[in-house]
């Protein structure tokens, strides 16, 4: 490491390098030199590798497929609600079989016609 005594850093030519940024290779003093990840880079590097990492993270927070979500459920539960309430008020004629038959029969044959 006789050469890195030698060397000034990239930013402050006044100053001797401490250490060597491992991205871009450049001397840099121990003001410009960080460590990430246990790894020795310039600021300048961990302000790329550190935009390079938040990026995919960093997307926009999209609150739509929430709020879908809970509107879709309130709006199944007034619906639920609603043919329950039509269900009660359905007159006690409907409890003689016969619409249930009918029911039946129609939703078989949905299921065979695909
Ligand atoms: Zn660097
Ligand atoms: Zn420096």
């Amino acid at each position: 490491m006789a050469a890195l005594a030698s060397q000034r850093c990239l930013n402050h030519s006044a100053r001797e390098a401490i250490a060597r940024c491992l991205e871009c290779g450049s001397f840099f003093c121990r003001e410009c030199i960080t460590e990430h990840d246990e790894r020795v880079i310039c600021a300048s590097c961990l302000k790329k590798v550190a935009h390079a990492a938040a990026k995919p993270v960093r997307r926009r927070l999209n609150a739509w497929p929430v709020l879908q979500g809970t509107g879709g459920l309130m709006i199944a539960c007034f619906v639920f609600y609603t043919i329950g309430r039509m269900l009660l008020a359905l007159p006690d004629s409907v409890h003689d079989g016969s619409l249930w038959e009918m029911d039946y029969s129609d939703t078989s044959a949905e299921e065979e016609s695909p």
